[in-house]
């Protein structure tokens, strides 16, 4: 399965099993770490202990899978970081809100006070050098419990950067947003969804993993807050992950367009989780 992942990634291919296996993996990583963990053995005392390991220090059970040709190395990336996330599995009504481009002293608070208002947990992927203007803004996403990601520095196309500013770009930004939540960034988009190999590399790199979407309103060009609306909601189905920005412009439409889904789709069953 590893280099399945491995190869799938670099060939920025998704198949449908890919995409689910994905899904499942970052879903369940938490659970599946916990199965995997090797069950604390008593101490024993050992006859004769020359050089004898701790039980401690005792390779766990391996769980019943087929053998691999070759032993996966112990600095391979985890598997979910090869290519990007572009849905949940989907098991139920779960989705994903996203909101790109912020922070924006206007369109930030009027998107937060609308997610406050229906209980909606977001990923804002804030852009390294807006967050910086506002520092009050990330602080105050954060304290509203929504999952703060890593969109860039100052947002380039990434595809016709040299891998030294790539890094620049996804380091700096890293770097702001741990120092202003006290945690570490846990993905990363790339502007306009435009993933390089470089790009993957350099986020899996810096412990990020690649988040794209399967939901696109094309907010961005403001279409009109009927269009914006109706585009999530005719696309939208379990496991989808929702484009949309606060940022970059004059986002009175999207905030709109939020105000007219979100309980529309509350009605019909859906529920929003920001990935960790
Ligand atoms: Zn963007």
């Amino acid at each position: 399965m590893l280099s399945d992942h491995q190869i799938i990634g670099r060939r920025l291919l998704l198949s449908v099993a890919g995409l689910t296996l994905l899904s499942a993996t970052t879903a369940c990583g938490t659970d599946q770490a916990e199965q995997l963990a090797p069950a604390p053995s008593p101490a024993q005392p050992q006859p004769k202990a020359v050089n004898v390991p701790s039980p401690a220090l005792a390779s766990p059970p391996k769980p019943a899978t087929p053998p691999q040709s070759t032993p996966p190395p112990s600095t391979a990336p985890r598997p979910h970081n090869a290519a990007p996330l572009f849905s949940l599995a989907a098991a139920d009504k779960l989705v994903a809100l996203t909101v790109d481009d912020g922070p924006d002293p206007v369109h930030t608070p009027a998107v937060l006070s609308i997610l406050q208002q229906y209980g909606v947990r977001a990923t804002f992927f804030l852009i390294g050098e807006n967050a910086a203007e506002h520092p009050g803004l990330v602080r105050e996403i954060a304290r509203q419990g929504h999952h703060l990601a890593n969109h860039t520095w100052s947002h380039p196309d990434l595809r016709h950067l040299p891998e030294a500013k790539v890094r620049d770009e996804l380091e700096r930004t890293s770097d702001l947003l741990r120092e202003a939540t006290g945690k570490p960034m846990t993905w990363f988009r790339a502007p306009g969804g435009d993933w390089s190999d470089v790009s993957l590399r350099v986020c899996n790199e810096l412990g990020m993993r690649p988040m794209g979407w399967s939901v696109d309103p094309r907010d961005w060009a403001r279409p009109g807050t009927s269009r914006i609306t109706s585009r999530v909601l005719d696309a939208i189905r379990p496991g989808s992950i929702v484009l949309n920005h606060d940022g970059g412009g004059d986002r009175s439409q999207t905030v709109a367009a939020l105000r007219t889904y979100l309980p529309v789709l509350i009605d019909e069953g859906y529920r929003f989780t920001a990935p960790a």
